[in-house]
């Protein structure tokens, strides 16, 4: 009796019962009924409906007890519904077709957020596919009832998966720094799938849209949000910009390999990085080197003046900034910095839409490197769809149904 009270009160189940517990190869089975007279609630619209007819028995596994596997079995009713029709009777302890119970897919799919699934599975006594399907229902859940009233800012950038092999394309939420959306493919198709999913009411709240001067997303911007406005991401620019000055580098070690092979051995990150974060000795060094009339100096230094633009307060006096930067970078005989100037020229408007709306990707970094770690923590997640639903699942910040009793 007892066993059958505590199976009752954390199901917070009112129009049902449990009217027996078996033991049957080792698991526990509790038998629920419909309590006499009650009537079945429609599915649908949550209304009580006279009770159509009464279909086979279904088999639901639910969290184990002291690590013993316990199932639930009942014989939904069908209720024929004023406004819907016949439909199946709503039951708290289950989840659309799932052959599990919502409290264990609430449990499965929480462990799963923060272990591997495999390691889930092994928790549980459960089959790595159980616990796919758990996520997969809690994300559909998730889906469903999240709120995206509140996104303004969205951040678009690619990731590479399989070494490198495919892409794929995330969308955040810039202020609650949440994955809003992640599909195959990095070009202008996958973006406009996003805007597709997303929906256009949705989509014409979106006040900016924060991605990389490189990325091919400008067209399915200009033709699904035109409203929204383009910012580059600083954090991307300045990698580019690094990316340039490394170039230089690597030139000029090639030219000097035969008179002085040594001299930029080691210095690499004497030029990338921020001058206030190198260590006294690469100090020291980066002091000798500067005297030499390199190449690479003039590039460092073209890089550290750059940093100037972002600190401008007016759009006008950063633009003149600007145009000096070009003129210095293209007349720097250094290959590298004039193409980043000219890519920087090509984009000039939409690279002073920073002023309009200070917003940097700094976010997308760090969500980009969680999406890495749930790829790595990965083994399963072979198939994109699998991998999809583990980003979600992690770094969607979706909502979870809600519990009558807390399992863990
Ligand atoms: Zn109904």
């Amino acid at each position: 009796m007892l066993v059958e009270s505590i199976i009752k009160k954390t199901l917070g189940v009112k129009s049902h019962r449990i009217s027996r517990v078996d033991i049957e190869e080792g698991s526990l089975v509790a038998f629920i009924v419909s309590r006499k007279g009650s009537r079945p609630t429609c599915s649908v619209c949550g209304r009580k409906a006279p009770c159509y007819d009464t279909l086979s028995e279904r088999s639901w596994r639910h969290v184990p007890c002291w690590g013993i596997p316990v199932f639930f079995r009942y014989s939904p009713r069908r209720c024929s519904c004023a406004r819907c029709g016949v439909k199946v009777e709503a039951m708290p302890w289950s989840l659309g077709k799932s052959r599990l119970s919502l409290p264990f897919i609430v449990v499965l799919s929480s462990f799963a957020r923060i272990l591997s699934w495999e390691e889930v599975a092994r928790l549980f006594g459960v089959h790595w596919n159980t616990v796919r399907a758990s996520v997969l229902h809690s994300v559909e859940y998730g889906l469903t009832h999240r709120d995206l009233s509140g996104v303004l800012l969205i951040g678009v950038d690619e990731i590479s998966r399989r070494k490198g092999h495919t892409y794929i394309t995330n969308v955040y939420d810039l202020e609650s720094k949440r994955l809003i959306w992640t599909g195959e493919g990095r070009d202008c198709a996958t973006l406009e799938r996003f805007f597709d999913d997303y929906g256009e009411e949705p989509t014409a709240r979106i006040k900016g849209i924060c991605c990389d001067m490189w990325a091919p997303y400008f067209d399915a911007i200009e033709k699904k949000a035109p409203e929204a406005l383009v910012v580059f991401d600083k954090f991307h620019i300045v990698r580019h910009l690094i990316d340039a000055v490394d170039k230089v580098r690597k030139m000029e070690a090639i030219e000097k390999k035969k008179d002085n092979p040594e001299l930029l051995d080691g210095t690499k990150y004497i030029w990338l990085k921020n001058p206030w974060n190198l260590t006294p000795k690469q100090r020291e060094r980066l002091g000798q080197l500067e005297k030499l009339n390199l190449k690479i100096n003039r590039a460092y230094l073209l890089k550290e003046s750059f940093r100037h633009f972002w600190d401008y307060l007016y759009p006008e006096s950063a633009r003149k900034f600007l145009k000096k930067w070009f003129w210095w970078a293209t007349h720097s005989r250094l290959v590298p910095m004039r193409d980043f100037a000219w890519m920087l020229r090509n984009h000039e408007d939409d690279l002073m839409n920073f002023f309009k709306l200070r917003i940097t990707g700094g976010v997308i970094e760090g969500l980009n490197r969680k999406a890495k770690v749930v790829s790595q923590r990965a083994y399963g997640y072979r198939t994109f769809d699998t991998f999809k639903l583990a980003l979600y699942h992690v770094m969607g910040q979706l909502p979870m149904p809600e519990l009558t009793h807390r399992f863990v």
